[in-house]
């Protein structure tokens, strides 16, 4: 019988027949000042997508659809964990954007600048990236969650002219102060100006001469133009770092008519996304999911996209399905992380709440463990919608693998995060670049470039060339450890680099955390390979259990059982150690270098090459927070 649904087998089809004819189709949904010469030129490694065609990826956003009877319809929401409540209109939206666009020419930002944004998931932050883009400057998101360290070396890296920032942000009820983070990047990386947005009582003083208030950066553009820029389809629009689960940090570049139609592709043939959609994603925007499917893919369909600044299980455990009740959200993004938060506050805290306008939910960033994924499928909704697992990177600007419920939902395979969708191609190979049959575990790589893929690492194109597409030559390596299944499904076990030895054997960290997640007791497992004279290595695992549940060495017995009876015997554990937290990136993905660190007694910096300031600061302070938890 086939198992892959017959449009979605049609779609692929047609694409590998004639992947440019495909992705042609695809551009030709969204608006264009120019057609394009040639839709695609691949000169390795770097390639060319749409090339002579003019356009600009915020007009396509904002403008298009004010010009075409959507003045009225709402674009953004902005939410506020306090309350607050704001909306706006496509109008309203382009209003907010031509000043923003103003206030900065007012500064001397033209075409090519690069301006550095370092505010939280607020209208204000969306207003500016599109105004950038508007403006044919590029943007640089830095998550503001970030220290000064990490923000400075970000802003060094763009070489970007104006920092915009606010002056806080707030999550779970706490007062987040960003300003003495700017004072301290300020020491190590140079702008010309600083815009703060100071929100609220207790305003911090600006430095005079260095420094603009918010109002009189608007106020500073009037008689400036806020005409749109025509821009080649490869052309930057932004840049973005990745988040620090590899070493240094690298700024991908996603470019305005490339990055446009892979993302508006997917956002309709994965997430089925339309105009009538309240779509929320529950990311930020500091992180690539956060400008493709808060912000530009959402306003490309010309659907509702919520902004929301703070914490999902803030003030209360409902507040995630309170929002979703109450903004009549259809259409969810959120991260397996989230769904293990809300797992671990259990189905009653969604007691009460209708969501009966919610059509379907999709999870990416690490895998989706089949026991998150069974809760929320199952428990929480009934099986009433689907819950879709699906892979991208911050470098591949949007989904990659998925199960496209846009044009057809094939059979879920919990744990697995679908196929390649039409117009991408993977393959699993070995290190040494020998393709590895299905059903054995191997590397993704990516055969062929599609538009949203990131052409180059800005001002780099030598570490773009060898840290993707040399280490197996002339495909584009991905890192992470996968295998594929009778039907072509794709099922991720982990970064390549995490693998774990057991007696000849290669486990994925994320089969034996998945296994730890089948006994109800446990709310997260994150584990790791320790060298074992014996076997190469055995596992070391982390468990947070789940309220109501102590430890105790009876229940390490139990999951030791569990485990076992999961994986059979080959699964080595060599210890489990009780943590109240798991070390976390600041997008939310196990640091499971961290744990190596723990158990091996070495500074985390050491554990890989790690260059990246924000990452080795955070892997410092959990090592700390885990080595407190295991002493104790
Ligand atoms: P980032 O660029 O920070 O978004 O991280 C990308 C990495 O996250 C990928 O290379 C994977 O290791 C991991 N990842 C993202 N989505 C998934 C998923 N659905 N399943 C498994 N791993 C994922």
């Amino acid at each position: 019988m086939e198992v892959i649904h017959p449009s979605v087998k049609r779609a692929r089809l047609d694409a590998a027949a004639d992947p440019d004819a495909y992705w042609a189709g695809q551009a030709e949904g969204l608006p264009w000042f120019r057609h394009w010469d040639r839709v695609f030129d691949w000169t390795p490694p770097t390639f060319r997508w749409f090339e002579g065609g003019l356009t600009n990826l915020a007009y396509n956003a904002v403008d298009h659809h004010v010009l075409h009877g959507r003045a009225g319809h709402a674009a953004l929401i902005g939410l506020h964990e306090s309350g607050e409540r704001r909306t706006f209109t496509y109008a309203q939206l382009l209003d907010e954007v031509k000043r923003v666009a103003r206030g900065l020419r007012g500064l001397g930002v033209r075409r090519g600048d690069r301006v550095a944004i370092y505010m939280p998931t607020m209208a204000e932050a969306i207003f500016a990236m599109l105004a950038c883009a508007r403006i044919g400057a590029i943007h640089i998101v830095i998550f503001a969650g970030f220290g000064g360290s990490a923000l400075a070396q970000r802003v060094r890296l763009a070489g970007a002219k104006v920092l915009l920032t606010a002056d806080r942000t707030q999550r779970k009820g706490k007062t987040i102060w960003l300003m003495p983070i700017v004072e301290k990047a300020l020491e190590q990386m140079q702008v010309e100006k600083v815009v703060v947005l100071r929100r609220g009582e207790g305003q911090p003083d600006l430095a005079a001469g260095r420094d603009i208030d918010w109002p009189d950066f608007l106020a500073g553009g009037e008689g400036q133009s806020d005409a749109y820029e025509q821009m080649e389809s490869n052309e930057p629009a932004y840049i973005l770092a990745t988040s620090g689960t590899t070493a240094s940090p690298k700024l991908a570049v996603h470019v305005h008519g490339g990055y446009s139609v892979g993302i508006h592709s997917a956002a309709r043939v994965v997430f089925g996304m339309k105009p009538d959609d309240v779509w929320w994603s529950t990311s930020d925007i500091g992180w690539v999911v956060g400008h493709s499917y808060i912000v530009y893919a959402p306003l490309l369909v010309g659907a509702t996209t919520i902004a929301y600044e703070g914490a999902i299980d803030y003030p209360s455990p409902n507040a995630f399905y309170r929002i979703v009740e109450r903004e009549r959200v259809s259409g969810i993004f959120t991260a397996p992380t989230a769904v293990r938060m809300l797992m671990a506050h259990g189905t009653q805290a969604a007691e009460g709440c209708d969501f009966s306008g919610l059509e379907r939910v999709f999870s990416a960033g690490e895998v989706l463990n089949p026991p998150a994924w069974e809760w929320m499928q199952k428990e929480l909704f009934q099986d009433r919608i689907p819950v879709i697992d699906h892979w991208w990177q911050t470098e591949t600007g949007g989904p990659v693998m998925a199960n496209p419920w846009g044009i057809g939902l094939s059979p879920i395979k919990p744990g697995a995060a679908g196929l390649p969708i039409p117009g991408c191609f993977c393959e699993v190979r070995t290190p040494e670049g020998e393709p590895v049959p299905d059903g054995e575990k191997g590397i993704l790589v990516l055969t062929r470039p599609f538009p949203s893929l990131t052409p180059t690492i800005w001002e780099d194109p030598d570490r773009y060339a060898s840290e993707y597409w040399s280490r197996i030559p002339g495909v584009y390596f991905t890192g992470d450890a996968v295998h594929r299944d009778e039907d072509g499904y794709i099922w991720f076990s982990g970064r390549a680099d995490e693998i774990i030895k057991i007696a000849g054997h290669r486990i994925g960290t994320m089969e034996v955390e998945t296994a730890f997640l089948r006994n109800p007791a446990v709310a997260e497992a994150g584990v790791t390979g320790r060298p074992d004279a014996l076997r190469g290595e055995v596992v070391s695992a982390f468990i947070v259990l789940r309220a109501g549940h102590l430890p105790s060495e009876e229940m390490k017995v139990q999951l030791l059982r569990t485990v076992r009876e999961e994986l059979g015997a080959l699964v080595v554990v060599g210890e489990i150690n009780f943590v109240h937290s798991l070390p976390k990136t600041r997008s939310g993905k196990i640091m499971r270098r961290v744990f190596k660190a723990v158990i091996l007694k070495m500074d985390p910096g050491d554990i890989s090459t790690i260059e990246d300031e924000g990452s080795v600061e955070d892997a410092r302070a959990a090592w700390q927070e885990m080595q407190g938890q295991i002493d104790g």
